[in-house]
């Protein structure tokens, strides 16, 4: 069995607070968010980050930006604005090795800087 967290979130194993689902995708509301609306969107199989995407599941990737702009538009902030922000790796501040793209909004974001 997947000891990742996000597998099971998907399967239903750990419960979540779902806000899209698709054929290949599934998203929900970050557990610690860090802005008024801070959605993760994640594929259903199982890609740790970026380094592992390749020709046979990258158009399960692209699907995310539409994701975004659908999820976006259902809690009110294509207008107004968000980020997409995937994580990759240690130095990128990765935590869940699950590939995830970070949709956040409702305010005024700050820019992350580049080297704390
Ligand atoms: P990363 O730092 O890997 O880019 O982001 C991981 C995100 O997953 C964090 O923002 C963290 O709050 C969120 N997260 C970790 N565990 C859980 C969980 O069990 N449920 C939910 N909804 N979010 C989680
Ligand atoms: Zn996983």
């Amino acid at each position: 069995m997947c000891d990742c967290i996000f597998c099971k979130i998907i399967n239903g194993d750990i419960p979540s607070d779902k806000v899209y689902e698709d054929e290949n995708l599934f998203a929900f509301r970050d557990i610690h968010p860090l802005a008024p609306v801070h959605v993760l969107i994640v594929p259903k199989i199982h890609i740790s980050s970026i380094n592992d995407v390749n020709d046979r599941n990258e158009i399960v990737l692209s699907g995310m930006f539409s994701a975004a702009k659908k999820i976006a538009e259902a809690l009110g902030i294509s207008e107004s604005g968000y980020r997409f922000a995937i994580n990759t790796g240690k130095d990128g501040g990765q935590e869940v090795m699950h590939l995830h793209a970070h949709v956040m909004g409702g305010a005024k974001l700050t820019v992350p800087s580049a080297v704390k």
